[in-house]
């Protein structure tokens, strides 16, 4: 039984939202993501919860991603988590505080939970822990090529309790490993308490665009007692590879990963920034994704984001048919 899902953001006009599920229920879509941002927390609590449970009376399984939440997860969205709790954000080797909050930090981990709190009350099936990352060159706010986090009282504290000295303030290979560490602990915690309020947790990190590369983090992540599901999502367009190289990697990456820790597998589809004339690239992912035995689809985003300057493709109407056709196609075939 496969699935395909895809992102829905941007738009918070119910009966708006009704067409478009509608739309997509008719095309044979199964899944749902509804992004849920700082911003959502504050201003449009009731109307998530509004959109979640029509989603799920119209029939989809509905995922929630923490959008760009203490910018440390993947989306494109504002965040003032800074403002409120500068103590729970990064710090660099300088002592320079930035706007990305700490995973270590107690208030950060609160604020998720309260967070996880909410999109459970909203009717969530599950959680994509999306993109977590440290600051770096990623994300909207760059450091430095010499910089590097965390050097955060809580992180320095953590550290002297697992490596029994303090924090150097020059990099080396245990505040790597530390930092490695503190993520997966965070997952833990977080994957484990959203299990409790009975929503299920997906993991999914950001593949290197630069190098073919699998951290050894990745696997672990998937390890976790409360993860259902190891995602990745190789987003070819602006990386140094091309299409089919990139997501082919990635791809039989997530399944070996998967068949080890006894994950499910999701592979996310590119669907935004597509150039015009590449959008066969789509559908080579799909069947890349088809022939190393994916069958959870997923694609970011709606329409690809036709309704967002930033992250327009070109022809956003061809490059998201061949999305759900390629998907439908290879479910077809595999029934008849
Ligand atoms: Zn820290």
């Amino acid at each position: 039984m496969a699935t395909m899902g895809v992102s829905y953001f941007g738009n918070r006009m119910i009966q708006h939202v009704e067409r478009d599920l509608k739309e997509l229920k008719a095309k044979g879509f199964t899944d749902i993501l509804h992004t849920v941002s700082e911003n959502d927390l504050k201003f449009y609590r009731g109307t998530m919860e509004e959109i979640i449970q029509l989603s799920k009376e119209i029939g989809f399984t509905v995922t929630v991603s923490p959008w760009s939440i203490g910018l440390v997860f993947g989306g494109e969205a504002f965040s003032e988590f800074h403002i409120h709790h500068p103590e729970a954000c990064q710090v660099t080797q300088e002592g320079k505080r930035l706007p990305q909050a700490c995973f270590n930090h107690p208030v950060f981990r609160g604020f998720m939970k309260k967070w996880a709190d909410a999109v459970s009350g909203m009717g969530a099936d599950y959680i994509l822990w999306d993109e977590p990352h440290w600051a770096g060159q990623g994300g909207w706010y760059f450091i430095g090529q010499n910089e590097w986090t965390c050097r955060c009282e809580a992180c320095r504290d953590s550290f002297i309790k697992a490596f029994g000295c303090d924090m150097p303030a020059e990099w080396n290979e245990d505040i790597e490993q530390f930092r490695k560490d503190v993520m997966i602990d965070f997952l833990d915690e977080l994957s484990k308490y959203a299990f409790g309020l009975g929503v299920k947790n997906i993991v999914c990190f950001f593949p290197n665009r630069e190098k073919l590369i699998v951290p050894p983090e990745w696997e672990k992540a998937a390890g976790l007692e409360a993860v259902e599901t190891f995602a990745t999502d190789p987003y070819w367009a602006g990386s140094k590879f091309a299409a089919e190289e990139f997501v082919d990697f990635y791809v039989k990456a997530a399944m070996d990963i998967a068949g080890r820790t006894g994950t499910k597998p999701q592979l996310y589809i590119q669907n935004f920034r597509i150039p015009g004339g590449k959008e066969s690239d789509i559908c080579s992912a799909v069947e890349i994704g088809w022939k190393n035995g994916i069958r959870d689809f997923y694609t970011w985003g709606f329409n690809s984001c036709a309704h967002m300057s930033f992250l327009r493709s070109d022809h956003p109407e061809k490059a998201f048919k061949a999305y759900y056709e390629t998907v439908l196609r290879k479910v077809g075939c595999s029934m008849a």
